[in-house]
């Protein structure tokens, strides 16, 4: 039974290590956090076909109870207030719709059932350094420590320590020039229909919201910034001057965004936003990058979980059919690098429509609003998320 050293536990390390379980294989998963790191604050939303592929390996039903639906989006511009249009956020012929989970439950369900599987975990397990050995590859971690297995998979997230180690010339990542932010606000009342994603192009800013069963409402923002700023610079800011620099970038916005603010006790610090639109090397001597170590997505995309569930379920199914580790990993690649790749380009496009200056927001509005106008929807991208992973299939070399 091939032993697979999982380098990262979370959604991909994590998903990963379960269907190698189901594969046959031996996975171990190696992560730098303790336990109680678990997602930290946020929320995320995994799209239908990061629900389909949670059931090619029966984890659906398991889980999808612990997260939202979130079946509809409505888009609306802050300059009027106006709403241009409602429409189905994309749903499976069974009636799958996007689930949306705080960070912190997605994390622990999934680390739930990879305990259920039997699937080992190691906390406190930086990895440093890797290597090809005679007959497989050998990790070493911060605490001197070191691992053996036949394979290695870095599922190391956006600053991936593997990708370094597979291609030291690798791309940095590339910043979105827009910052991510949010909270969950209290006792507001905005009379929004629960589940309903609520977008909106405001004059300065972008602002997203829905309304929990629970009364609460969760909502993101993503204020623009030209430059990346530091982690000193952003850890610089008070959440005094962070609240108060949102409120003035939604106050000329006829929303209810500065209310929903206003309720939040407590906001989540700033963070700057990247992707990866290209990583040449994905896989070399036994080791390979999966998730957002290989291909990060504009948080705008509403797709980086998504991929990295994806990845793990068809990484399993190569690894299980495909003889030899190397020709494994070079099917992966063939499946994957395509879809991603392009998943890539429509979130940056995406995200884009989100950072533009006082002109480009006068012309953005104007062409969004007829783009309504004329077709009542937004323009069709359900090939992001029309999508399906048969486990069953086998995958050709
Ligand atoms: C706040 C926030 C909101 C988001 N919202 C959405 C959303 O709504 N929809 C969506 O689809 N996506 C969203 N994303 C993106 C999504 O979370 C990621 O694309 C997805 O989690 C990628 O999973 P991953 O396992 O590849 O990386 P990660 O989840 O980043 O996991 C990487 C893991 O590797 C560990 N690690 C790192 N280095 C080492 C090392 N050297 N040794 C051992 N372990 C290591 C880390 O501690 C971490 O646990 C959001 C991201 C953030 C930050």
């Amino acid at each position: 039974m091939a032993r697979a050293l999982i380098i990262g536990g979370g959604v991909a390390g994590t998903v990963t290590a379960i269907a190698l379980k189901k594969a046959g294989l031996e996975p171990v998963v190696y992560e730098a956090y303790d336990r109680t790191a678990d997602g930290v604050g946020a929320f995320l939303t995994v799209a239908v076909n990061g629900l389909d592929a949670l059931d090619a390996i029966g984890l659906k039903d398991r889980l999808v109870d612990k997260g939202l639906d979130t079946p509809r989006m409505a888009m609306h511009l802050g300059a009027s207030g106006k709403k241009l249009g409602e429409f189905p956020f994309g749903s499976a012929e069974d009636g799958t719709v996007y689930q949306t989970f705080l960070r912190a439950d997605l994390y622990t369900a999934l680390r739930e059932e990879a305990e259920r599987e039997g699937v080992e975990v190691r906390y406190d397990r930086r990895l440093v350094d890797a290597e090809r050995t005679g007959g497989g590859v050998r990790a070493k971690f911060a605490d001197g420590s070191h691992a053996e297995g036949d394979l290695l998979i870095g599922a190391d997230g956006l600053h991936s320590r593997v990708r370094t180690l597979l291609d030291p010339d690798a791309p940095r990542a590339r910043y979105l020039g827009l910052l991510n932010t949010g909270g969950f606000a209290s006792g507001v009342r905005i009379g929004a229909e629960p589940g309903v994603a609520n977008m909106i192009f405001g004059r300065r800013c972008f602002f997203g919201y829905f309304t929990h069963p629970d009364g609460r409402v969760w909502w993101f923002a993503n204020p623009a910034r030209a430059v990346a700023p530091t982690a000193a610079e952003l850890a610089a800011i008070t959440d005094e001057q962070w609240r108060a620099e949102l409120i003035r970038l939604f106050r000329a916005d006829r929303t209810p965004a500065v209310r929903i603010i206003e309720a939040t006790p407590e906001i989540f610090r700033p963070w700057a936003t990247y992707d990866f639109p290209n990583v040449p090397i994905w896989h070399r001597d036994r080791m390979v990058i999966i998730g957002d170590a290989a291909h990060a997505v504009s948080p705008a995309s509403g797709q980086g979980a998504s991929m990295a569930l994806e990845d793990a379920v068809t990484l399993a199914r190569c690894l299980r059919d495909v003889d030899g580790i190397d020709a494994a990993f070079a099917a992966y690649e063939r499946l994957r690098r395509d879809r991603v790749e392009a998943i890539v380009v429509e979130g940056k496009r995406n995200g884009d429509a989100k950072a533009v200056g006082p002109i480009g927001r006068l012309v953005r509005d104007f062409f969004i609003a007829r783009a309504f106008r004329k077709s009542g929807d937004m323009p069709d991208t359900s090939w992001t998320w029309n999508h399906h992973i048969e486990w069953a299939e086998r995958v050709a070399a």
